[in-house]
């Protein structure tokens, strides 16, 4: 799908990952729903981007949202969701087990979030006409290389395990109204989840990379998902972008 005039919904574009989505999006001509908790800190293009205040585990926030989109810009073809949220626990440790109220959390953002953001805006592609090959829309999801490498949270590595889990299945639900979905798995980012982190752990993390040594950027993630929605053949697949790194 080529991307001028298209209108793309993106969670969590405020920062980090879905910023540099964003960024992309907006280069090449499209329309943005930027659907975050927060506001960008600075607004790329305030007549291109659209800020709604959204919690994606918030099921009817969500829908009235997208409903929102579809009626300011007339449809909606893409859906890149990006929300995503971290904090590491052991299983069990000296102070008890891990905090189950933070497994939930974990897991209604990062994989009921996006499972009812891409649900939703099918719901909308669905009415698209269909152009070449019948396709009407394209969804990107961002999962992790935690869905099968180790990860510091039980409760991030399970969601973003149900993320790629998913790919398919959608993938094969959505084939007949002409909506592709793939998945993206980052390794080591260089974003907000990982600005915190000591010098010395971040260095720790880049030596595992392959090559380059270092931490991807956000604008080479969104080159990424402009890829996905440009290439029609691109369809129900789980992509490592991670320059090689295992846990
Ligand atoms: P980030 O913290 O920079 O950005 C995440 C954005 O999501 C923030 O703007 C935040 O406000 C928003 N958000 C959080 N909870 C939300 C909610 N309930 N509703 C709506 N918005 C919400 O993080 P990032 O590194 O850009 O991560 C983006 C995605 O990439 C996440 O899903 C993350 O798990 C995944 N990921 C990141 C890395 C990495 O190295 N940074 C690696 C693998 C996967």
């Amino acid at each position: 799908m080529d991307m001028k005039d298209r209108v793309c919904v993106v969670t969590g574009g405020s920062s980090g990952l879905g910023r540099g989505t964003i960024e992309a999006l907006l280069a090449q001509g499209a329309k943005v729903a930027n659907l975050d908790l927060r506001p960008p800190e600075h607004p790329i293009d305030e007549a291109g981007e659209l800020f709604m205040a959204v919690d994606v585990s918030d099921e009817a926030a969500v829908a009235a949202a997208i409903d929102a989109v579809a009626a300011r810009f007339g449809a909606v073809h893409v859906c890149v969701n990006c929300a995503g949220i971290v904090r590491g626990a052991p299983v069990l440790d000296d102070d008890g087990i891990f905090p189950m109220a933070l497994f939930r959390r974990t897991v209604d953002v990062n994989l009921t979030g996006t499972f009812q953001v891409l649900a939703h805006c099918a719901r909308h592609m669905a009415r698209n006409a269909p152009g070449p090959d019948g396709e009407r829309g394209v969804i990107v999801n961002t999962a992790s290389i935690a869905a099968v490498d180790a990860s510091s949270s039980a409760a991030y590595a399970a969601s973003k395990g149900g993320v790629t889990s998913l790919t398919l299945t959608v993938a094969r639900d959505l084939a007949r109204f002409g909506i592709r979905v793939n998945a993206i798995c980052p390794g080591f980012m260089d974003t907000e989840m990982f600005g915190g982190l000591p010098a010395d752990w971040t260095a720790a993390l880049v030596a595992k990379t392959v090559f380059p040594k270092r931490l991807g950027h956000p604008d080479e993630f969104g080159q990424l998902v402009c890829h996905l929605i440009e290439n029609r053949f691109m369809n129900a697949s789980i992509i490592r972008f991670d320059a090689g790194s295992r846990v």
